[in-house]
């Protein structure tokens, strides 16, 4: 019988797109079987997850586990402590669920389990049932070795970091803003969480060795990382077969624009602006009258207001600007909530990407060779901006004013630079390499199948 692989995700669109696509990808190499077991949340929809896995292979299944509440968490608690908090109360039904996948019943036990960034809790469990387990990283290598490294500088100063007259240097990676607030339930999560990185057998990253070389070798080089590192990037959505009318709608709008003269905005599954911001943004597209795509959500106190819910109930167009939507009609096309990213992006009218610097995002524009402005928001996203930015010249990033609003001014000089100015040729040309390095780790002899090909021997022997 066929090795059997379990993969535990966390929820968000963001872990489960890039995983599904490291068993599409393992399954082009070897005959396996993939087991999705998935935790789910009391209320959340799930329509968007069951759209991916209903369009897999039939060697690849998957399980939704019994949803859990979180109805006494408080309405303000971060992002991250809802994520840990859905996966540790899922683990006694991951618990039942590999008793019944160990006892045959359903399938041969697995030779792995695979979890992502906040999964380590279940290593615990893999342990009990004598599962090697391996930790699928869905953010770049730069933000892998600070999470490496957190426990380590953690103790080091007692400090804030941004009190100390410079930031703190990690191995590989660039100098970018650290946390601002080390009591911050976030960071103390973090850090907790960052010390289970070292107990996975192996860490598949979602990046590739030309990417990011500096941090791969530091990872390499440094005996503060304990697990072995497979870099098997860049690993992105295919893209959808059946199309809704929406976002069939979205490729047909493009078409009939010239070659790299759009704009899309979309800032990821869960990335959501204020009011305000949301009417800077509007008038800042208007004002640089350059074309525009751009995919809207209901303003929100929250940056990541959506996260647990890509399909807000809200009407988005009625928080536009009164008359944008005429006066934009010619050149600009909104859409709500959801459009097809990887499409849109391989659209050869697709000439830039304002974006919120998610890692699923950034290499989908690296893998259609497309140039960003970045626009951080929340998570590690100040840390991949720095890396688009100053480590490789593909990004202009937008400068936020002193009431943390980015101005129309400020919106339309970027856009408008991008598009049609000198600044935004060059970074196309960095893009376009960047591109074709993309496609070489991923061919037949290249640096990530390769990497993919020897993990995938641990779990076929
Ligand atoms: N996505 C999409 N359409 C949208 C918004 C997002 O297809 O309208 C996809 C996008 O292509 C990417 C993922 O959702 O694969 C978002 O992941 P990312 O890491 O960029 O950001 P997150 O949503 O985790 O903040």
């Amino acid at each position: 019988m066929e090795p059997h692989i379990a993969i535990f995700p966390s929820p968000g669109m963001g872990h489960l797109i890039p995983l599904t696509e490291l068993a599409h990808r393992l399954l082009l190499h070897r005959r396996l079987f993939i087991t999705f077991i998935i935790p789910t949340v009391a209320g959340s929809p799930v329509k968007p997850q069951n759209d991916i896995l209903n369009a897999m292979p039939e060697n690849i299944s998957s399980i939704f586990l019994p949803p859990v509440n979180l109805n006494d968490i408080p309405e303000d608690a971060a992002l991250e402590t809802r994520i840990s908090l859905t996966l540790t109360r899922s683990l006694p039904a991951l618990r039942q669920t590999l008793t019944d996948l160990t006892s045959g019943s359903l399938r041969k036990k697995p030779s792995a389990l695979v979890v992502d960034i906040f999964g380590p809790p279940s290593f615990e469990l893999a342990k009990e049932f004598n599962i090697p387990a391996y930790m699928f990283c869905t953010f770049s290598a730069m933000t892998l070795v600070c999470t490496f490294q957190t426990p380590i500088i953690d103790q080091m100063y007692a400090c804030e970091y941004k009190d100390l007259p410079e930031p703190v240097r990690l191995p590989g990676c660039l100098p970018a803003e650290s946390v601002q607030d080390k009591k911050n339930e976030t960071y103390l999560r973090m850090v907790e969480l960052s010390k289970m990185y070292s107990l996975p057998k192996g860490v598949l990253v979602n990046s590739f060795l030309e990417l990011e070389p500096g941090s791969f070798k530091a990872m390499e080089e440094g005996d503060w990382c304990k697990p072995k590192i497979y870099p098997v990037g860049p690993l992105i959505h295919a893209g959808s077969q059946d199309l809704n009318s929406e976002g069939f709608e979205c490729l047909k709008w493009l078409d009939k624009h010239p070659v790299r003269s759009v704009l899309f905005v979309s800032f990821g599954s869960g990335g959501t602006l204020s009011q305000k911001q949301l009417h800077e943004l509007a008038f800042g597209l208007e004002q640089s009258g350059q074309r525009f795509l751009w995919v809207v959500k209901s303003p929100q106190g929250k940056s990541n207001a959506s996260y647990f819910n890509a399909q807000s109930h809200l009407d988005p167009f009625g928080f536009l600007p009164d008359g944008f939507l005429e006066r934009v009609e010619d050149r600009g096309l909104v859409v709500s909530y959801w459009a097809p990213q990887v499409e849109i992006l391989r659209h050869g009218s697709t000439g830039g990407f304002f974006t919120h610097c998610g890692w699923n995002s950034i290499l989908e524009s690296v893998v259609c060779g497309v140039p960003m402005i970045a626009w951080p928001l929340f998570a590690e996203q100040k840390m991949n901006s720095v890396l688009l930015t100053d480590g490789l010249g593909v990004a202009r990033r937008v400068k936020v004013d002193e009431n943390g609003v980015v101005g129309r001014d400020e919106v339309s000089k970027c856009v408008s630079s991008l598009i049609k100015g000198e600044e935004g040729r060059k970074m196309r040309m960095k893009m376009s390499e960047l591109k074709g390095l993309g496609a070489m780790a991923l061919s037949q002899d290249g640096s990530s199948t390769r990497s993919l090909l020897s993990v995938a021997q641990e779990w076929c022997d």
